[in-house]
């Protein structure tokens, strides 16, 4: 089975790791990986969400934080730090740097991000095929309500998205082009999933991407989606803000309405929300929606591998 997960990074990450453990073998899953959040520090390309997925499925990442390398330190950063540079709201630990330093190499040979990308997973075995969604450096800013405009990371990082936000701007995102390989894995895909990843700065950059929200209204695959709101509130981080920041409402049911049902032009035929959003059941189906519930707190690998297996099929796939 050919299988395409649009990620962002811790949630999308421990998914994907959930789906790989229930597929087991055999199975083809390629993840598109938002590249909104990435940014230039100390020279180098940080793509957060790329490395994310990469360490989680590699076997590398932090299990408590959830992102970053295991066994991380921080030495270069701190020295760097002795001379005033850098962020100091902003870990990017000895590991996490290397593999920073590694892609901007060999980004200056001239190699494309998708590209590189694939390099650097190949050491990582990750079992799946990682794609960048874009080549192009499209950057997620965060319009704040006096006006001023500030990098996503740190709006996200720094003010923990306290800061009120009337918006997100992605310059170049519109001019950007999907990565190779990003059209073609979703029109040849037997099901795309949307993980418990970001409504809007991960899975919303994703399909802003010229190309791709439209290769997924044409792909003769199921699309099914997993909540990444539990009861009102996001899980981890800080969705709420971004949804607030678009208009939305916090809640699994608004953000199914807000993706859309694809038979309406929308991105979901299916929608699998947490048991403490039962009452979202009713109100999805008599819409059109194939909707169910189950305990969606990705815990561990095995009960995320049944969360996975839960989402796939409710799109009539019971592998
Ligand atoms: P980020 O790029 O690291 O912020 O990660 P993602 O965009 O992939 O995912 C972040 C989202 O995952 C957050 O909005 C959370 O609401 C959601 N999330 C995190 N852990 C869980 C979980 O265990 N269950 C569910 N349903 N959602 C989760
Ligand atoms: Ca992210």
């Amino acid at each position: 089975m050919k299988v395409v997960v649009l990620s962002g990074g811790v949630g999308g990450a421990r998914f994907t790791r959930g789906l790989l453990a229930h597929l087991g073998p055999g199975h083809e899953v390629s993840v598109v990986a938002n590249t909104g959040d990435d940014v230039w520090l100390h020279g180098v390309r940080v793509c957060p969400d790329l490395d994310t997925l990469m360490y989680t499925l590699g076997g590398g990442v932090h299990e408590g934080q959830g992102w970053g390398r295991a066994d991380e330190s921080t030495r270069v950063s701190t020295d760097l730090a002795a001379y005033g540079l850098g962020w100091d709201w902003f870990t990017l630990g000895d590991l996490d740097l290397a593999t920073c330093l590694a892609r901007t190499e060999l980004l200056r040979t001239g190699l494309p991000l998708s590209a590189v990308t694939a390099r650097l997973a190949r050491r990582w075995d990750t079992g799946v095929r990682l794609l960048p969604m874009t080549d192009t450096e499209v950057e997620t800013h965060v319009r704040l309500l006096d006006g001023t405009l500030i990098h996503f990371e740190e709006w996200w990082v720094r003010h923990r998205a306290a800061l009120p936000a009337a918006g997100f701007e992605q310059g170049g995102l519109a001019g950007s082009i999907a990565a190779p390989g990003v059209v073609e894995a979703l029109a040849g895909a037997d099901v795309v999933v949307l993980p418990p990843s970001n409504p809007v700065v991960s899975v919303g950059t994703i399909v802003a991407v010229p190309g791709v929200r439209e290769a997924i209204a044409a792909t003769a695959a199921p699309v099914v989606g997993v909540s990444p709101i539990i009861g009102g509130a996001p899980v981890r981080g800080m969705a709420d803000a971004c949804l607030a920041a678009i208009g939305v409402e916090t809640s699994a049911l608004a953000v199914a309405r807000h993706y859309g049902l694809r038979r309406d032009g929308g991105l979901l035929d299916a929608w699998l929300v947490d048991d403490a959003d039962a009452t979202a059941l009713a109100p999805l189906r008599d819409a059109g929606w194939a909707a169910d519930a189950t305990a969606t707190l990705m815990t561990d690998v095995p009960t995320t591998a049944r969360i996975a297996r839960q989402a796939l099929a409710l799109v009539g796939l019971d592998v």
